[in-house]
């Protein structure tokens, strides 16, 4: 077993129950527009400057696209939607 153990990164928030809930209300938007696969997540980390707070991307984990950091995950799922 040598799985990679994310939780060693300080700056890696892993998914939680959230990202789920947000991916069931977006469904028809879980689809790569560049790969055309569904395999998207949503990944959280802490904001260096204020560690209180947290920013936010979407990524194909198929083909590396991101949205990019936004502060919250609705930012980072419109610009992710403009993209393609
Ligand atoms: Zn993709």
């Amino acid at each position: 077993m040598s799985h990679t153990n994310k939780t060693e990164d300080p700056e890696y928030d892993a998914q939680d129950a959230s990202f789920d809930k947000f991916w069931e209300e977006h469904e028809e938007a879980k689809i790569c527009p560049f790969c055309g696969e569904d395999d998207l997540v949503i990944e959280r980390k802490r904001n260096r400057r204020s560690p209180y707070n947290y920013y936010y991307f979407i990524k194909c984990t198929i083909c590396k696209a991101s949205s990019g950091a936004y502060a919250d995950m609705e930012a980072a799922y419109k610009h992710w939607q403009t993209r393609a």
